[in-house]
């Protein structure tokens, strides 16, 4: 007879990591979300090897205290979840506990951390998941998390890592999303030597565009709102004469998270339908706010898809938004009255 056995945190913890860590692009997300819920105004990324050999996010947000940073990566730990009901308001990026005891168990990491209330900062060492209690060390308020050689203890997992350009462009596209959620927050992106991008702080999602997408379409951008006393929706869509061949610059939030949704996706299709050429993708910036009591983001370990209780309501205000916007524009002239 075979017996069974709990398996050891640390060996539950690589298990969890390979559900929510899976390339380098992943940890950079969660350590990104991390540094947003603590309230940071300026985020820097640095990258060696396209994340393979190191990742170090540098936050100046508001610290982990000493006595708390071994909590921070034991899974199922969390400050965001103050209680059972708050699961279903989350206003936080996180709330699994899971980033941290994940990405630390697959990893050598090093905490560096500071509360602005503390004397001095505090480090901690983790080497694939065995942790060394924290020691005293100089650091600025915030927190530094630093990620060397991921996957080395997982050797198949390291092994299907792509060269450090490919995983480099995914970091790239994990770091964009977010900044555009956030463009109050001062962003920095470094690899090597070579600095990615280098975003101040700004009131205006356009002028973020602009920084990672470039004049022509920063130009085009048409804004849109529509708010059914629910749902608030806000962003930019582009104009047609500027399309893609494929929807990956269809970005959509939901309360500052990142998120795909294909009936989403297809509303904006529908909208834009006759203005754009067979096999055209429109592009899109289009934020939703709505009570997060409308919205379930519990149900992918990496929140990229949500369910709506109302996802019929939200399509049709999305599409007709977008219709109203459109035949109030001077757009359907320029383009032919094809709508
Ligand atoms: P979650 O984000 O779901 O709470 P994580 O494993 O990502 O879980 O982080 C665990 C905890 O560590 C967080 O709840 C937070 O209290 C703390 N933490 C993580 N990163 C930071 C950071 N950059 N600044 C301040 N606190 C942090
Ligand atoms: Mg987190």
């Amino acid at each position: 007879m075979p017996t069974i056995r709990q398996l050891p945190p640390n060996l539950v913890n690589k298990i969890a990591a390979g559900e929510v860590i899976e390339r380098p692009a992943s940890v950079v997300k969660e350590l990104l979300e991390n540094s947003i819920d603590a309230g940071s105004t300026r985020i820097e990324v640095h990258l060696e090897a396209g994340g393979a050999d190191l990742i170090r996010i540098s936050d100046n947000g508001c610290g982990i205290a000493e006595e708390q940073m071994t909590l921070a990566v034991t899974s199922h730990a969390t400050s965001k979840l103050p209680d059972e009901d708050s699961l279903f308001h989350v206003g936080t990026l996180g709330f699994r506990g899971e980033a941290l005891a994940s990405i630390a168990s697959v990893s050598q990491m090093i905490i560096r951390s500071r509360t602005p209330d503390a004397a001095g900062g505090s480090e901690m060492l983790i080497h694939g998941g065995v942790i060394d209690p924290p020691a005293p060390c100089g650091c600025p308020v915030g927190t530094v998390m630093e990620v060397r050689n991921l996957f080395f203890n997982t050797p198949v997992r390291r092994k299907f890592m792509r060269t450090p350009q490919t995983e480099t462009s995914h970091i790239v596209e994990a770091f964009t999303r977010i900044a555009l959620a956030n463009p109050q927050v001062h962003m920095v992106l470094q690899n090597g030597n070579r600095v990615v991008h280098d975003l101040p702080a700004t009131e205006q999602i356009r002028e973020r565009i602009r920084a990672f997408f470039g004049d022509e379409i920063a130009s085009g951008l048409i804004p849109i709102s529509g708010d059914n006393g629910e749902v608030k929706l806000t962003g930019f869509v582009c104009d047609p004469s500027v399309s893609r061949g494929n929807n990956r610059m269809q970005y959509l939030f939901l309360n500052g998270r990142h998120i795909r949704d294909r009936a989403l996706q297809h509303a904006l299709g529908e909208a834009y339908r006759g203005l754009l050429m067979v096999g055209r993708f429109p592009i899109c910036f289009i934020n939703l706010d709505m009570p997060s009591d409308l919205v379930d983001v519990n149900v992918h370990p990496t929140k990229l898809e949500v369910r709506f209780t109302e996802s019929g309501r939200i399509y049709s205000q999305l599409l007709q938004t977008l219709r109203h916007k459109f035949l109030t524009s001077d757009l359907t002239a320029r383009v032919g009255n094809s709508i």
